[in-house]
């Protein structure tokens, strides 16, 4: 039985998506917000927010002014590189090494660092990091969130310890890609919002369980009451310039000695986005069983939205490359969460959606067709 799936009729985005809704075209708020950048959103009136912003925050003792999380990626670079040569700020960029990372993911970062820029690279725990990355692979089917939760914390805590009052995100990813579409309009958001949105509602409290506060440093949110008095700004690029992750790749090859991987990534005919880790390509097998859509459907999205693949021609790519197994990784992820293949297979078996796939000589198939 073929089970049907709802899909954007703009993208090829579906209805299994968390949190996307479809217009009466049946469009995907991605897809609608894309054309309201294009019609409705004042850009000149945003970039006038942003002066204001970087007028208010800009440093005049000496002590950098604004955080910007970097990775050595195509978006991390361009913001910084923005906010540092075109806003003239003074930027501390700050990385969390993320575990099982890629040589071309440490390669860029150097790249990207060489080029001139002060950066505070952060190694959290590998103990603590290999342990509570296996807990929210089994209990939520996402084996990057204790990476994801320190990034976000090691942002927070050190822009209050710190005393440096601006924080500069990339995209708004829930606007961009299509999910909530909450914060389109806001140029700053809060720490409920960061855990609802970025953390899938993970808390990560429930740890203390396991490890003490101390242990956790990098994984606890400072508390509201800190949050608060230190007054900090938050903010996404994406908010004040339209998101562009083809021109960021340009920039960043340019001017920040980004390099590509040599082969596409897996599930995807894509080489240069997401390559800190090869965790991503596990998160995306495990997003494909849950929701039967993958990196390539991701992919496909943001290049039809740029109006540089018709639909046609992403629907031929999604058929060929979403979903496929991470098989070349599979030692790495056995060794990182320290599983035997079967208890990795029971993960996958676990997290399967069965209204959409069914299991076949080993291995989940879709049940579904896309359309
Ligand atoms: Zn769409």
């Amino acid at each position: 039985m073929t089970f049907k799936l709802q899909y954007c009729k703009n993208c090829l985005m579906p209805s299994t998506r968390p949190r996307i809704t479809f217009d009466g075209r049946g469009w995907c708020n991605a897809c609608v917000w894309t054309e309201e950048k294009r019609r409705v959103v004042d850009w000149t009136e945003r970039k006038s927010q942003l002066a204001g912003l970087y007028e208010k925050y800009r440093s005049r003792e000496g002590n950098f002014d604004c955080i910007i999380p970097v990775s050595g990626g195509k978006d991390s670079s361009y913001v910084a590189y923005m906010m540092k040569h075109e806003l003239g700020m003074h930027p501390l960029c700050v990385n969390i090494i993320p575990p099982l990372e890629f040589d071309v993911g440490r390669q860029n970062l150097e790249n990207f660092v060489n080029t001139g820029y002060d950066c505070l690279r952060i190694v959290s725990n590998p103990l603590i990091t290999k342990r509570i990355s296996r807990r929210t692979l089994v209990d939520y089917g996402q084996p990057l969130m204790s990476w994801i939760i320190n990034v976000q914390v090691a942002v927070f805590k050190l822009a209050i310890n710190l005393h440096i009052p601006l924080v500069m995100f990339g995209e708004e990813g829930e606007t961009e890609y299509g999910g909530s579409s909450k914060l389109k309009n806001t140029p700053v958001y809060d720490m409920e919002d960061s855990i609802r949105l970025y953390l899938s509602g993970v808390d990560p409290r429930q740890f203390l369980d396991e490890f003490s506060e101390k242990e956790l440093y990098w994984w606890l949110y400072p508390s509201e009451q800190q949050f608060r008095a230190a007054n900090l700004a938050v903010a996404h690029w994406s908010y004040f310039e339209d998101w562009d992750p083809y021109k960021h790749y340009l920039v960043a090859k340019e001017k920040c000695g980004m390099r590509e991987k040599e082969m596409a990534s897996v599930g995807t005919y894509n080489n240069f986005a997401q390559t800190d880790t090869c965790l991503y390509d596990i998160h995306t097998y495990l997003m494909y069983l849950k929701f039967g859509y993958g990196r390539c459907t991701q992919d496909v999205g943001i290049d039809i939205r740029r109006s540089a693949m018709s639909r046609g021609q992403g629907l031929q790519l999604v058929r060929n490359f979403d979903g496929h197994y991470p098989e070349e990784y599979i030692d790495a992820y056995l060794d990182f969460f320290d599983m035997k293949r079967e208890e990795l297979e029971a993960v996958f078996d676990k997290w399967a959606n069965k209204d959409l796939f069914e299991k076949k000589n080993g291995r989940w198939m879709p049940t579904f067709e896309v359309s």
